[in-house]
């Protein structure tokens, strides 16, 4: 998917001026294994987890920093936030569904939601865990299959 994502991201650069990599991913451009969606949020597996069902929660509007979002945005991005998580806390065994903001890699606000058991299921700095794409796909429909 690495090799693809450069390529489509050149092709993509004249049309796609000002758009984060996530943009494309919202338009299809760049797959991704989608979990939910709504007319302004998507969510979607996190292509280097840091646990099983690390779901990424962007809003589809484009905007760097999530502090610089509307309330009424990002309550709503909360909110849908919420329903990815428990559905995601009914795919995959855990204690509870942490939750984490950063936006250091990407420019566009993104909520990180991890399945945890405990603390190290949130470190971001131990190696990515692997699954194959027949895995991601499985992990992707059965939270898609639990969100209301
Ligand atoms: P952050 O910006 O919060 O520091 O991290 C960005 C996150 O996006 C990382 O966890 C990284 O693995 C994920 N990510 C970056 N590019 C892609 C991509 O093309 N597809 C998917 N599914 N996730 C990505």
């Amino acid at each position: 998917m690495n090799i693809s994502r450069s390529f489509l991201l050149k092709q993509n650069q004249k049309n796609y001026d000002m758009a984060s990599i996530f943009s494309l991913i919202i338009r299809g451009d760049i797959p991704s294994y989608k979990v939910a969606e709504d007319d302004n949020f998507y969510a979607f597996l996190d292509i280097n987890p840091v646990a099983k069902g690390h779901t990424l929660v962007i809003p589809k509007k484009e905007i760097d920093y999530i502090f610089d979002m509307p309330d009424a945005e990002l309550g709503a991005f909360n909110i849908f936030a919420k329903k990815v998580a428990l559905a995601l806390q009914k795919a995959v065994p855990c204690k509870r569904i942490g939750e984490c903001v950063m936006g250091l890699e990407v420019p566009h606000a993104h909520i990180h939601l991890i399945p945890m058991t405990n603390e190290k299921d949130m470190d971001f700095r131990k190696e990515k865990l692997k699954f194959t794409p027949e895995e991601m796909k499985e992990i992707a429909d059965s939270i898609a299959s639990n969100f209301i």
